[in-house]
């Protein structure tokens, strides 16, 4: 074999990045091989008994770490509690990741590799065929020298969200080890079922008794989202005549035929998931299913503004029905189902919680980048429900598919952002939030100063479940 080129290994983004690395991956790698795989239409929560399993896992070593009071819930729920380190008022944050993996690939049997220094170009996995390439998955450019995580090429990685969980426990066992080191009364919560959109059902967020929270479960090193999807299902149920064929001339009405043609006049070349990015949204048919007699189609429908979600949905509606006209002895029934909400309304009320999030990120030697997520987190539903909760970067890439991957450089980094978070919730510009009265007040929003007695009122008493706030209610 050629003589390789020598890749100098790349550097982490600080000294405490570096010192998390290591101790990062070997969770990260124990996570992964527990197969946590969310399955849909569950009967009950969690979804399958992998979650548990990691869940009483990370149990233990949150115990381990010093947070004594660490325990699964038998709906799946992991919480946790690292109290302050600081005499002044300062509030409780929530750090939030989910324990599932996505349906959208195997996900038992994950066997992770390291590729050390990362040379650049094509990364071939032992099995099935399955090539990491920057021609076609351009995050790769520009990780030369990184140390690259992957599956073997037939299973997810896990990287989503286990990357999450793993900085996180990485980062509280640090600053557990550190009590030197300012930070505010810290809430963990595991989630389960977050990819079959349950995450945040059965979440307490009363009992969590946060200020406000941060889902570590984007992507790209330094990511910071607090903007999401609305979202929407929309299931059109068609109703037609079935008549034996060898007698159905002039009597047959086939709603499996109409509903093909309602899918087909859909627009395609707009308002399609393949044929827009950035901030447009879609229309997305993703099942049909039917016969002569009754045919479905099951929708989704995607837009970062509620008017233009309002406006796709009726044209989906008046598609279908233009269709129906034709044929005045079908039926159309045309039923909406609201999924999540875009958490900006809910954000931008409490802009410290974003710009604390930001300090957090330069503190690690970072520019944030905002963007918004094509999708929803666990913190679409918290922020409505009223715990404001933007998503940190993972490092993770390629989710949902046999090529996930991910940077154990910039999984440290956002570890040591959870820990550089920790202590910008104790300088005094942040920690004035949590004030029971008066100090929140420039934000020139009501619901802030709300969500900030009720949290300073749970932070004096230190563990969980001591606010008498209403949270259901304090945003909304
Ligand atoms: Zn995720």
């Amino acid at each position: 074999m050629a003589q390789e080129r020598y890749q100098p290994p790349a550097s982490f983004t600080t000294p405490l990045a570096a010192t998390l690395a290591e101790d990062l991956l070997e969770r990260f790698l124990r996570y992964v091989r527990i197969d946590t795989q969310a399955r849909r239409n569950r009967s009950g929560s969690p979804s399958s008994p992998g979650q548990l399993e990691l869940g009483h896992l990370v149990v233990e070593e949150l115990r381990a770490a010093g947070l004594l009071d660490a325990a699964l819930d038998a709906n799946g729920y992991v919480t946790a509690t690292l109290a302050t380190t600081t005499t002044a008022q300062s509030p409780v944050i929530g750090l939030i990741a989910h324990l599932d993996t996505s349906p959208d690939a195997p996900g038992a049997g994950v066997e992770p590799i390291v590729h050390r220094a990362y040379r650049g170009g094509i990364i071939e996995l032992p099995l099935g065929g399955t090539r990491l390439d920057p021609a076609t998955m351009p995050e790769l450019t520009g990780k030369e020298g990184h140390d690259i995580v992957t599956a073997s090429g037939d299973t997810l990685l896990g990287a989503d969200d286990k990357v999450g969980v793993a900085a996180i426990t990485t980062a509280v066992a640090h600053m557990a080890a550190h009590p030197e080191l300012p930070r505010p009364t810290l809430r963990v919560a595991f989630t389960p079922d977050e990819e079959i959109g349950e995450g945040a059902t059965l979440f307490d967020i009363e009992a969590f008794g946060a200020l406000c929270a941060y889902t570590i479960d984007g992507s790209e090193v330094g990511e910071l989202q607090d903007e999401t999807f609305t979202a929407a299902q929309a299931i059109l149920t068609i109703e037609g005549v079935d008549v034996h064929p060898g007698q159905a001339m002039g009597r047959l009405v086939s709603a499996l035929r109409l509903a093909a043609r309602i899918v087909a006049a859909l627009p395609s070349d707009r308002l399609a998931p393949e044929t827009t990015s950035g901030r447009e949204g879609f229309i997305h048919p993703f099942e049909l299913t039917g016969t002569p007699a009754r045919a479905t189609i099951s929708t989704i429908v995607r837009d970062f503004d509620d008017d233009e979600l309002e406006r796709h949905l009726a044209l989906l509606q008046r598609t279908a029905q233009d269709v129906i006209a034709t044929e005045p002895r079908a039926t159309l029934e045309f039923h909406v189902s609201r999924q999540y909400p875009n958490m900006r309304s809910f954000i931008e009320p409490v802009p410290y919680v974003t710009e604390a999030a930001e300090a957090a990120i330069r503190a690690e030697g970072i520019e944030p980048v905002r963007t918004a997520i094509r999708g929803g987190t666990d913190g679409s539903k918290l922020s409505e429900r009223g715990l404001p909760t933007p998503n940190l970067f993972t490092g993770g890439h390629e989710y949902h598919s046999v090529r996930e991957w991910a940077s154990l450089q910039d999984m440290a980094a956002a570890a040591a952002t959870i820990v550089r978070l920790a202590e910008v919730w104790t300088r005094p510009e942040f920690a004035a939030w949590a004030a029971p009265s008066g100090a929140a007040d420039q934000s020139g929003a009501t619901g802030a100063s709300a969500v900030a007695g009720a949290a300073g009122a749970s932070a004096v008493a230190g563990a969980a479940g001591a606010t008498d706030a209403k949270p259901g209610t304090r945003l909304v």
